[in-house]
């Protein structure tokens, strides 16, 4: 055979070293960017600010105009309603999702329809968190252009490691809002690894504590060859370095006979800026005390850590909670990585040392290391440093509703992403035309106790018998960990694609109860499958038999007629009850009995056709 030349025309390949890509950082307290100059990470400071963090906060003034960071921190005493902070709590979430924290927000949260994503009352305006956070976004983007003086257009931004795909997407859409196209949406413990250069060096197992203003989470990771995987992760979204105020605070009125009536008055925010002084000033001191008209706020390092000590205590419970999960003891863990300003307290970095028996690495700035971890990843997508591959696990099982409204699931639980499956699937029902994708994410086995991401219908199927077309769903989740779902049916090619963005989000609790819930119906949830998965045979069964008899007819005798009609009347009797055995052996029973009938007639068939008739 001759060969033939191949000739494919090499492309040219961009030089893009000159690019800057940057990281950043969106907090839920503060926030800020980094870059990759001259093959280090740098946060960005402020032209005038001498700091890298900006506080995660969105004020409009009397002239509505925007302002972000220190300055709308200014506003939070005098002007609460107008000022908007933790909007990162809001991402992809519903009314419903997060009301019962509703006193926790300061500003007006609509609460109109629970179902879809939240927006924001400021004056007569409704703004979306994502709006919001595209405004954090564009001051970050603003402080990074003045720096380098030039436009910068491209960007990765991080997120938690729970985060689910409303709350990715809805990080990427804020990015694209402000004017940013996000490459890449990054785990924040991932990040914080890369910060470390973890991953470099062979395979390691890592645990990320992560102890910011008002969330604490904990991941662990296992990095190998450069693959980062997230093995679980665990956490509380009401518990940071706020709570730490907050117990000063209380401590204060409590020692002073202020009225606690008055706890959450205004003028009490003033207190809480002082409790968060005396919280960083003990970081590195023994002792603090400051009077204000007649009383005297004072505070020792032994009494703050005696204040905090339930609080940390806490945060070890998830870290235990998080081993289990991996299926790991303290002792597999070769370092453990610590993130989040309030990881500065040496109480903090002691206790999650003795928890885990080892030193911590904190050599750097804990405010800033998720940052720098997402300018290298940048960096390595500008094409300045060898690809570095980043996985993840999708934290709940995805699948879809098939008969009987039972659960599929396609992807499981701690799946590594990105990731592909396909799955093939039929019509229940003869000259089907339309076939219901119905998404779900969640553990139990009836979608009806799962949580619905969405649905789409595969129309126009042509015509064919129940059980012809080959109907095949594929997930695909990228390397953000979106997913998106394709129905294709094979022998037509007809196709339908969607992407998952669910209307509203799901919370670290919701997800921890789905969890629990599966484990404790797991048995209740196996018969109900069982009688379900039952229940649809016979119906398939009882669709085929009567078929076959009104095909048949004429090859049956009109015993073997009563008697197949007589089983197929038992089986339905049988599948209107709830016992799943009594229902198997009815189809056992109708099965037996109609088997050596439909060879007979598939012989008769055969021989008709090789007769020369039309089948
Ligand atoms: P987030 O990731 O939630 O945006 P950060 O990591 O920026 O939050 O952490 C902010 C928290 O860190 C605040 O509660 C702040 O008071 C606390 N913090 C910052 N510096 C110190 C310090 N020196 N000592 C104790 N806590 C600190
Ligand atoms: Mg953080």
């Amino acid at each position: 055979m001759a060969k033939i030349p191949i000739n494919i025309k090499k492309g040219t390949v961009q030089k893009t070293s000159s690019e800057i890509i940057i990281g950043i950082d969106l907090g839920t307290t503060n926030s800020l960017v980094a870059y990759v100059r001259e093959g280090n990470p740098v946060a960005v400071r402020g032209q005038k600010g001498k700091h890298t963090l900006v506080p995660s906060i969105v004020h409009f003034n009397a002239d509505n105009e925007v302002l972000v960071g220190d300055a709308a921190k200014a506003k939070l005493i005098a002007d609460p309603a107008n000022t908007i902070y933790s909007v990162k709590r809001l991402m992809g979430k519903s009314y419903a999702d997060i009301k019962d924290k509703h006193q926790y927000f300061g500003y007006q949260i609509l609460d109109d329809d629970t179902e879809s994503l939240v927006k924001i009352r400021v004056k007569d305006k409704y703004y979306t968190p994502i709006s919001l956070s595209a405004e954090i976004l564009k001051e970050l983007k603003n402080r990074i252009e003045e720096e380098l003086d030039a436009p910068v257009s491209k960007a990765v931004i991080t997120v938690p490691a729970y985060f689910n795909d409303a709350q990715r997407q809805a990080t990427r859409d804020a990015g694209k809002l402000a004017g940013l196209d996000v490459l890449r949406i990054i785990n924040e413990p991932t990040a914080a690894s890369l910060a470390y250069g973890l991953g470099q060096q062979g395979s390691q197992t890592i645990a990320v504590y992560d102890l910011g203003g008002g969330t604490f989470d904990i991941s662990i990771l296992r990095i190998e060859d450069g693959i980062f995987e997230v093995l679980s992760t665990h956490g509380d979204t009401f518990l940071g370095g706020d709570d730490f105020d907050k117990a000063i605070l209380d401590y204060w009125l409590e020692k002073n006979g202020i009225d606690p009536i008055n706890k959450d008055n205004t003028s009490n925010q003033g207190l809480r800026l002082k409790a968060e002084q005396a919280k960083k000033w003990l970081s590195q001191n023994d002792n603090f005390q400051e009077s204000e008209q007649d009383y005297v706020f004072s505070l020792s390092k032994n009494k703050f850590e005696e204040l905090i000590r339930p609080l940390v205590e806490k945060t070890l419970d998830a870290c235990r909670l998080a081993l289990k999960d991996a299926k790991l003891e303290q002792k597999d863990l070769d370092h453990i990585v610590m993130v989040g300003g309030s990881t500065r307290v040496p109480l903090v970095k002691r206790a999650v040392s003795d928890f885990f028996g080892k030193p911590v690495f904190d050599q750097l700035d804990p405010d800033e290391v998720v940052a720098l971890g997402a300018a290298i990843q940048a960096d390595v997508l500008a094409g300045n440093q060898k690809d570095v591959l980043l996985l993840d696990i999708t934290p709940l099982s995805l699948g879809i509703e098939t008969m009987g409204g039972l659960m599929d699931t396609i992807i499981p639980r701690n799946s590594k992403v990105p990731t592909k499956v396909g799955r093939q699937y039929t019509t229940s029902i003869d000259g089907q035309k339309n076939l219901k994708i119905a998404v779900y994410q969640g553990e139990r086995d009836l979608v009806e106790h799962n949580r619905k991401l969405g649905e789409f219908i595969l129309r126009n199927i042509p015509p064919m018998p129940a059980g012809i077309p080959k109907i095949e769903v594929h997930f695909i989740i990228n390397a953000d960990g979106i997913l998106k779902v394709r129905a294709k049916e094979l022998r037509s090619g007809l196709e339908q694609t969607i992407d998952i963005k669910p209307t509203y989000g799901i919370s670290e609790e919701d997800m921890a109860r789905m969890l629990l819930d599966s484990i404790q119906h797991a048995a209740e949830d196996m018969n109900t499958r069982a009688l379900l998965e039952a229940r649809n045979e016979a119906k398939y069964l009882l669709l085929s038999a009567d078929k076959f008899l009104s095909q048949n007819a004429g090859i049956l005798s009109e015993t073997e007629k009563a008697t197949t009609l007589s089983l197929a009347k038992n089986l339905k009797a049988m599948a209107a009850e709830a016992d799943k055995d009594a229902i198997n052996k009815a189809i056992q029973e109708l099965n037996e009995f109609t088997a050596p009938l439909a060879h007979r007639s598939m012989d008769k068939t055969i021989l008709e056709a090789m007769k020369g008739k039309k089948v």
